[in-house]
């Protein structure tokens, strides 16, 4: 089956461009409620970087979700599409003071602090405007996720939090500045992760860490796990919505929450990735000496993960009914990793034909650039093409 687009509004649009199913957002974020809603204290954030289109923030944040930003422009732009500066929470590990400034004025949530030097940072800043910041300190678990290794973020070798050893030591000294508050710990292991087994073996560890605070009578009042629920890039069709029942389950089962505590998730893809696509042309079919290209006008500049990453995403041919034939899909760009497809079967493709690249939703429109000098893609909902 292909997917069920508006092909005749499509027509009138110059591509490529982003088509986002905001009927499938919402949906997407009615089963989060639901599923997160059985549960006591969880919180769902959006992370912001999967897809800032302001269009789809206002989406998110009517359905009530917290915003997880990673930069200063994105906790304005959060703040600016409605969400609640008390539901924002910041984390990265090169926040400038600009940035650290900025959250202090619209008051966030909380700080999620990666190293020691960013601590004395934070309380110097809020100490110059006279306030408290809230942090919360993200701790590298040495948990590995079965995925992608660029999108591994919790081993030890990773760039990202602060070393469970050094764990203690900082939240007592916090404990002693004036101008930070510790709230609580936060944790990110990856992205794209379909096992939740990775998610358990997060569970046991927070497990572990919170035994050895309760020890020294250290109170965690929040617990905040990040994202990385996978999609199924392979039947967008078949599986369009992530199964947010067994993740939220597995940490209802898994983690010890003691008495009050809250639970923070920041899901980033699973919340955006399937109701996105990127819609291109077909400019040329080439006949090489081995195999046969579709050349299309969209390249890497407007989805970057097949070459960043070596992504797989669904492509379909909507306006074909040729013969399924093969072909490799590749952009215009002059680059030999400008390509989205090796050994495709799409419906035969002519001059023009419109393709489908499908559950591009997450980390698409927002890492397009302008290489080549080529245009930003414009971005176009449900309600946009009504
Ligand atoms: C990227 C990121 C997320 C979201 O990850 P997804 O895999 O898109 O769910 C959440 N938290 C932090 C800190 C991140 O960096």
């Amino acid at each position: 089956m292909k997917g069920d687009f508006p092909i005749g509004k499509f027509s009138e649009i110059e591509t490529p461009f982003y088509y986002y199913d905001t009927d499938l957002l919402r949906k997407t974020l009615r089963e989060i409620n639901a599923e997160a809603g059985k549960y006591d204290g969880f919180c769902v954030h959006y992370a912001v970087k999967a897809n800032a289109n302001p269009k789809l923030l206002n989406v998110i944040c009517q359905a009530g979700l917290g915003a997880d930003c990673v930069s200063g422009g994105e906790v304005k732009a959060a703040v600016d599409s409605g969400f609640s500066p008390d539901k924002i929470v910041f984390a990265g590990v090169g926040k400038s003071e600009k940035e650290i400034n900025l959250a202090l004025d619209k008051n966030i949530f909380c700080f999620n602090v990666e190293s020691e030097p960013e601590l004395d940072v934070i309380n110097e800043l809020a100490g110059k405007k006279g306030k408290v910041a809230r942090v919360a300190f993200r701790i590298n678990p040495n948990v590995g996720a079965h995925t992608h290794a660029n999108i591994t973020t919790g081993l030890a070798e990773n760039k990202f939090g602060i070393a469970m050893c050094d764990m203690e030591r900082i939240i007592e000294k916090t404990l002693a500045l004036a101008n930070v508050k510790f709230v609580g710990l936060h944790f990110h292991i990856g992205s794209q992760i379909l096992d939740m087994g990775d998610f358990a073996a997060l569970c046991n560890r927070i497990n572990d860490l919170q035994s050895r605070l309760e020890a020294r009578h250290v109170k965690v009042e929040n617990i905040n796990v990040g994202g990385g629920l996978g999609i199924d890039y392979t039947h967008p069709n078949k599986v369009p919505l992530p199964d947010f029942k067994a993740y939220f389950g597995t940490y209802a089962r898994h983690l010890k929450l003691r008495k009050g505590q809250k639970l923070h998730f920041e899901l980033g893809r699973s919340v955006v990735g399937q109701c996105g696509t990127l819609v291109s042309r077909v400019l040329y079919v080439k006949q090489g000496t081995a195999k046969q290209f579709a050349i299309i006008d969209a390249g890497m500049t407007d989805l970057i993960r097949p070459a960043l990453y070596q992504a797989y995403h669904k492509i379909e041919n909507i306006t074909s009914d040729g013969p399924m034939t093969t072909y490799d899909i590749v952009g215009p760009i002059c680059e030999s990793s400008d390509v989205f497809a090796k050994a495709m079967d799409v419906n035969e493709c002519h001059r023009g034909d419109m393709l489908a690249i499908r559950s591009a939703g997450a980390y698409g429109e927002i890492m397009a650039s302008q290489y080549n000098c080529r245009p930003l893609p414009k971005g176009y909902t449900t309600e946009d093409l009504l």
